[in-house]
């Protein structure tokens, strides 16, 4: 089996599950993080490891960090911040790049139908966002902004936006700014403190640590409206018991990156031979985002005019595991909507398939893959 689908989701590292094993075996400790007796202590104190190794990892403060569910949880939690924050002012525009994940493009009409009007930021056909036109929405828009949303690095493409810059241009202006940073962790070299957004997400499945698990990262955790108001976990800013469980596997995937943040050079080279090589067989195939800048894991390709939950499916045939465009919208039979904000013709779009590798893979698992394509190909052309 050849599990290629890693923006989706990462398999458990074989470091957490090893440790979860113990864990079981051991039999905890489990209570809660938040009682004041011994194996609570020893729950919370696993926590603010976690806390601690997470903002080695992120370039940030530790009482930035607010552990929480996963991505869609930050997301939403910071809609719902501008919301409580911006409500009774003039700042009611919230700015959105095109090519979003689902959570913040929802997030933005579920707010419009609340007072907010959203702006679509378009992306070009490499998969950059268009930063004039944002610079535009700036100087139309000026005091009115409440929130932009452009993410660090597409699911679909891996493109990497010029996030740091977008950050600057938001502090121009005044106007907060969420990078939803999913994607790029792990993927790219990143820091918190040069990318010096508002406000960043985590999702621990994408990283090989248990789903159900993630952050959001505050630059002025003072200043932060929460909405989940339950005991005062998480310096009051989320309620709710912590999934320690969730956050232990958080701490040992994380730890393991930072040993490992050296491989991206190896993969992107071995995934630009794969890409070299399919270019080389098929003329004729397109390569989404290949003169932008990427994440090394990431390969969102077609061959015009064929079918890509057909290729899907024979890959499936052969035990290697992609998707036809991001995991959430997967099950829909429309063609990617990144690909169409990006204005790739349909005969192009409607044969995509993702292919998402990890710092694990081999060359041989690359060349397997590209065998396994190019088989596949052949005989649908
Ligand atoms: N943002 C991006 C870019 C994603 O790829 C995903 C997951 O697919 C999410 C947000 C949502 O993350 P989670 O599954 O942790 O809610």
């Amino acid at each position: 089996m050849l599990y290629l689908d890693y923006n989706g989701s990462a398999p458990l590292r074989s470091s957490v599950e090893n440790f979860l094993k113990t864990r079981l075996e051991n039999r905890g400790p489990y209570a809660n993080p938040n009682a004041s007796h011994f194996l609570g202590s020893k729950c919370l104190m696993a926590i603010e490891k976690s806390r601690r190794n997470l903002a080695k990892f992120l370039d940030c403060e530790n009482h930035q960090i607010i552990f929480n569910s996963g991505s869609t949880e930050g997301i939403s939690s910071v809609f719902l911040h501008t919301y409580f924050k911006f409500k009774d002012t003039d700042r009611k525009i919230i700015l959105v790049s095109d090519t979003e994940h689902a959570a913040p493009i929802n997030e933005s009409t579920f707010l419009e139908n609340h007072g907010f009007k959203t702006v679509f930021i378009p992306t070009k056909r490499d998969g950059e966002t268009d930063l004039d036109f944002l610079q535009k929405c700036f100087i139309e828009h000026k005091n009115e902004i409440a929130l932009v949303a452009i993410m660090a690095a597409n699911n679909e493409t891996g493109v990497i936006q010029p996030y740091e810059r977008i950050a600057k241009m938001c502090q121009e202006v005044n106007a907060p700014y969420l990078c939803d940073t999913t994607q790029i962790l792990g993927k790219a070299s990143f820091s918190f403190k040069n990318c010096d957004a508002d406000f960043i997400t985590v999702s621990g499945h994408k990283l090989g640590a248990l789903p159900g698990v993630g952050a959001l990262i505050l630059k002025t955790p003072n200043e932060f409206i929460p909405t989940i108001h339950g005991g005062n976990q998480e310096s009051g800013l989320r309620g709710g018991t912590q999934n320690y469980v969730g956050i232990e596997s958080l701490n040992v995937a994380v730890e393991e990156l930072m040993q490992k943040s050296d491989c991206h050079q190896k993969i992107e080279q071995l995934r630009d031979d794969f890409e070299t090589k399919l270019v080389e067989k098929f003329s004729n195939i397109i390569i989404f985002g290949k003169n932008a800048n990427r994440i090394c894991n990431t390969s969102f390709i077609s061959l015009p005019n064929t079918n890509a939950s057909d290729i899907q499916d024979a890959l499936q045939m052969q035990k290697i595991f992609v998707t036809t465009s991001s995991a959430c919208s997967d099950q829909s039979s429309k063609s990617s909507r990144v690909l169409s904000k990006m204005n790739i013709p349909e005969n192009q779009a409607s044969g995509a398939v993702r292919i998402s590798f990890c710092s694990s893979n081999t060359k041989e698992d690359f060349q397997q893959a590209f065998d396994v394509l190019s088989n596949i190909y052949e005989k649908i052309q």
